[in-house]
């Protein structure tokens, strides 16, 4: 079996019935103001109201729910400071497996306090002193703990494609949907889901300019990396696509696209004001390719996946300027 059958879209369906009265069923808004500024009918998919805050939620409980009793028993892990953490730590609270999430001793307290709240044990690393993913593998072996990362895992990509099934069952036909890229577990999810239900409808994958590693890698077909970029959209720092996610990402995606961080906080904002939701930086980088004519079509029907709305609202009143 090649590696880009590793998900298929019966896994995408298999995990939406798992998920069924667990997930919520975010809304799907829509703008006449949109509509009439880019001329194109948008459908914008808000997983900021998901648990959580963020699309994550669906692919760490996919993963969660399917593990054997033994390994249910003993525990998880998993490093991340930010929404992947969140999501692990409420579904092992659903699921009764206990948590434990390695986080950077930098990692803002709201965010620890709020993985604790759900009853995870925080580890605190130094990001300067120690690699998190070995200290996650090291800590799941010493304490037999079953290692689920963020992105590259069959049963988080199934359940983040929920996202694009969900949005497909409800408005029908689109010609483009616009995913978000860091690690790939979202668009690839999505793009397996979409292909299969729309195969005319074309997924393009959008990614900061100063984090452009998937759009590299899409374009040359060899892994590339970032490392620690600048971007305001912290979700999608990761270094690179997975072994699991580039290959899907290759096989199902029509394109990559980049956003300059203006566009990406003239979105958030643009979001915040007209479809009155609060939304992360990175919940509005699908959205700044529409926007900011990045993608430059019209008379078509777009789905825009909002991926999240954890904002730390102090930080990006910097940006009000
Ligand atoms: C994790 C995350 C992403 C990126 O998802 P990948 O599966 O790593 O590509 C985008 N937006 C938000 C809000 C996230 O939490």
């Amino acid at each position: 079996m090649s590696q880009h059958h590793s998900v298929t879209v019966d896994d995408v369906k298999a995990a939406q019935a798992r998920l069924a009265g667990v997930v919520h069923q975010t809304p799907v808004l829509t703008s006449r103001m949109v509509n009439d500024r880019t001329q194109n009918e948008v459908f914008f998919k808000c997983e900021n109201f998901q648990r959580t805050g963020a699309f994550k939620f669906r692919g760490a409980y996919n993963a969660l729910v399917q593990l054997s009793e033994i390994q249910k028993q003993q525990g998880v892990i998993t490093f991340s400071s930010g929404n992947h953490a969140q999501a692990i730590a409420l579904a092992g609270k659903l699921l009764q497996i206990p948590t434990t999430i390695v986080m950077p001793d930098d990692a803002p307290e709201v965010k620890q306090q709020a993985t604790r709240s759900y009853g995870a044990e925080v580890i605190l690393y130094n990001r300067h002193e120690t690699d998190r993913e070995e200290l996650a593998k090291t800590l799941a072996s010493d304490r037999h703990l079953t290692l689920i990362p963020p992105y590259d895992h069959p049963h988080v990509i199934a359940g983040q494609g929920t996202t694009a099934l969900e949005l497909i069952q409800e408005v029908g036909q689109l010609d483009y949907l616009l995913v978000c890229c860091g690690g790939g577990g979202l668009i690839s999810g999505c793009a397996i889901a979409t292909k299969a239900l729309l195969p005319t409808c074309k997924v393009i994958g959008v990614e900061p300019e100063l984090a452009d590693d998937a759009t590299r890698s899409f374009h040359s077909k060899t892994l590339q990396t970032v490392t620690n970029p600048p971007t305001i959209a912290d979700g999608v720092r990761t270094p690179s696509l997975g072994k699991l996610t580039f290959p899907l990402v290759l096989n199902y995606v029509d394109d990559m696209v980049t956003v300059s961080e203006t566009a990406i906080i003239n979105s958030m904002f643009f979001l915040w004001e007209r479809l009155k939701i609060v939304v992360e930086p990175t919940g509005a980088l699908a959205a700044a390719a529409l926007l900011s004519n990045v993608l430059s079509v019209k008379n078509a029907k777009i789905g825009v996946i909002i991926s999240g709305g954890n904002v730390d609202l102090a930080k990006v009143a910097k940006f009000i300027q």
